[in-house]
């Protein structure tokens, strides 16, 4: 559905055991935009991803989404706010049928005709799904995956989605592919979180991104004034 809450995430400290992985990271997520954290291998972006699901619990900071607190909230009230989850590598049940992977992602609804009236949608959506609605999901392309795997997240019809390095492993057709799809969630008016690697194309559907290095935001910005910054290529392309 159409998003009109923003994430914010202010001043989060969290981690593991006694070392913070993040320290003080401030983002947000505007409504119907789509915002990327851009990280390195160990950056701490699916640290951050759990932070935000209530996987992992942030030691300092909150995390806002509209007017609700979500930082202390168990991953279900999260998810049942709005929020959703693509995981990465657009990991499917791959023993599970197309049409079963669906359900699983509309677990959280109670009403079994919304859920069947959901998928019916999502097929409309992603007509390649519908034709493969009985095959199981190990047996899809590496791009059907991808497509099922972010349409399992939209089963419940979320304001946010948060996709979790989906080009990771990914062939090129099936990168733009994916990336095709993010275009088409965010003209449909939901708002997108893309943690990715691939600065490149990421930057080319952003509208605003963010850096993460070692735990903390080192630089941010509107993606064309990012893929300009120093501190990006630092990170990335190893230039001092
Ligand atoms: P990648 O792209 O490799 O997944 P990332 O940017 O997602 O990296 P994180 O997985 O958030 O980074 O990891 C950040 C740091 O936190 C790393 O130093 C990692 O070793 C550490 N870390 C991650 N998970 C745990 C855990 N469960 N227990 C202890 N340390 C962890």
């Amino acid at each position: 559905s159409e998003s009109s809450r923003k994430l914010s995430i202010i001043g989060v400290t969290a981690g593991y055991d006694k070392a913070d992985v993040l320290k003080n990271v401030n983002v947000e997520a505007k409504p119907g935009q789509v915002t990327c954290i851009l990280g390195a291998n160990g950056a701490g972006k699916s640290t951050l991803i759990r932070t935000i699901l209530g996987l992992n619990r942030a030691r300092k900071g909150e995390i806002y989404f509209g007017g609700d607190a979500i930082a202390r909230m168990p991953t279900h009230r999260i998810a049942a706010l709005g929020i959703a989850t693509v995981p990465e590598g657009n990991r499917v049940l791959p023993k599970m049928t197309v049409s079963e992977n669906l359900k699983v992602g509309g677990l959280l609804i109670r009403d079994n005709a919304r859920v069947a009236a959901r998928m019916e949608e999502l097929f409309e959506t992603f007509p390649r799904l519908k034709e493969r609605s009985g095959q199981l999901a190990g047996t899809l392309s590496g791009g059907e995956r991808s497509m099922l795997s972010i349409a399992r997240g939209l089963m419940t019809d979320p304001e946010l989605i948060v996709f979790d390095e989906p080009s990771l492993g990914l062939s090129p057709l099936f990168v733009s592919e994916v990336f095709a799809i993010v275009k088409r969630l965010k003209a449909a008016g939901l708002s997108i979180l893309l943690v990715e690697q691939n600065v490149r194309q990421t930057l080319r559907v952003a509208d605003y991104g963010y850096v993460l290095v070692q735990g903390q935001v080192m630089a941010e910005g509107d993606s064309e004034t990012l893929m300009q910054n120093p501190e990006l290529h630092r990170a990335y392309f190893g230039v001092h």
